[in-house]
């Protein structure tokens, strides 16, 4: 059920255990919302624990009390009487969900949350979870800490791409200017979440290498398999190198984790690609979304491509005779010509 961040503010205030947690493939915005939750609720004297199911990766950690953040054990259990769930629905935390059958506190900047499952805040105009959880902190007249403010800068800053993206509008910028105030140093959040490894920026080259456009231009795609994958410390960023070649409108980066275990990223101009990972069992925001296709590398490269090639037709993003006679690709048996 959808409620107002009036009564979110008031089931907070409720509460003495709590329970906080985001979406696995956690981003900065995950890490950031969870962690000022754990510090905001902490300093109004509640008992919190944060979990997500999955590892911090490295650029984050330094944000403070990542180290605070558990990973689930099989079995394990924990007494709350809230589970807050932020930046995701209540089905993408992974083991999370088998620690407790507390309330659910959901909030969200997705458009694709139906709010099925528990109380949910969400507003899709927000840049990010944090510049929810920034309103938050008003609501409940909690005073924002040079902590809490670079968790909930870099939040910011990693969900708007440094503040690049259509989702950048005057109130985000306006609680960064805020969070400025309060201590966040900029240039630091930015070089602790940019800083590559020697290895992957050697790397790089072979991954853009894999780089292909389809649909006469209009989509552009990079794949990281299995091999490439392992070599990597992170794959963050990539879709950034691709979204930018000119006459692109979908930008993709399809990387092989596991055998039959692929991810899917989608950045567009316009384009719905929200939609176009909905129908792949994923979701997301209007200009990225991203999924997950339990298939091979080759199976999910044609699956994928078609599903965004359809949606495209039946959207006017494409004419059908971009579609079918394109060189890339073969409707009929879906076999690449350049394979
Ligand atoms: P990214 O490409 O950075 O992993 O994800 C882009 C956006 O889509 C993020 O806001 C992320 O939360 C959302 N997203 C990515 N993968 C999934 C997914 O499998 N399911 C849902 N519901 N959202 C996703
Ligand atoms: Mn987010």
């Amino acid at each position: 059920m959808k409620i107002t961040l009036q009564l979110a503010a008031a089931k907070l205030r409720a509460a003495d255990n709590i329970l906080v947690t985001a979406h696995i493939n956690p981003d900065g915005d995950a890490i950031g919302s969870t962690l000022a939750m754990l510090q905001i609720l902490r300093t109004m004297g509640k008992n919190v624990v944060a979990y997500i199911d999955d590892k911090i990766p490295k650029n984050f950690t330094v944000m403070p009390f990542a180290e605070e953040i558990r990973q689930p054990r099989e079995d394990e259990k924990f007494s709350a009487d809230l589970l807050v769930v932020l930046d995701t629905s209540p089905d993408r935390i992974g083991n999370v969900k088998n620690l407790t059958d507390a309330p659910i506190l959901n909030i969200d900047h997705h458009i694709t949350n139906s709010g099925d499952e528990g109380d949910l805040y969400v507003d899709a105009n927000a840049a990010a979870t944090c510049e929810i959880i920034f309103q938050l902190c008003k609501e409940l007249d909690a005073e924002i800490s040079k902590n809490v403010a670079v968790c909930l800068y870099t939040g910011l800053a990693t969900d708007t791409g440094f503040f690049n993206y259509s989702n950048t509008r005057p109130s985000t910028l306006r609680a960064a200017a805020d969070l400025v105030e309060a201590g966040v140093e900029p240039n630091l959040i930015s070089e602790q979440v940019e800083i590559r490894s020697f290895r992957d920026i050697q790397i790089l080259s072979a991954a853009l290498q894999t780089t292909k456009l389809f649909y006469g231009g209009k989509v552009a795609g990079m794949f990281i398999d299995r091999e490439l994958y392992k070599q990597v410390e992170t794959t963050e960023g990539l879709i950034d190198l691709i979204r930018v070649i000119d006459g692109v409108e979908v930008a993709f980066l399809l990387t092989e984790k596991e055998r039959d275990v692929c991810r899917v990223s989608m950045r567009s101009k316009g384009v719905e690609v929200s939609s176009i990972a909905k129908r792949l069992g994923g979701g997301g925001h209007v200009r990225a979304a991203g999924c997950t296709i339990n298939k091979n590398l080759d199976t999910s490269k044609r699956l994928l491509i078609r599903t965004i090639g359809e949606f495209m037709i039946e959207n006017g993003y494409l004419r059908p005779l971009d579609f079918e006679n394109r060189e890339e690709i073969n409707l009929a048996d879906m076999t690449f010509a350049d394979e």
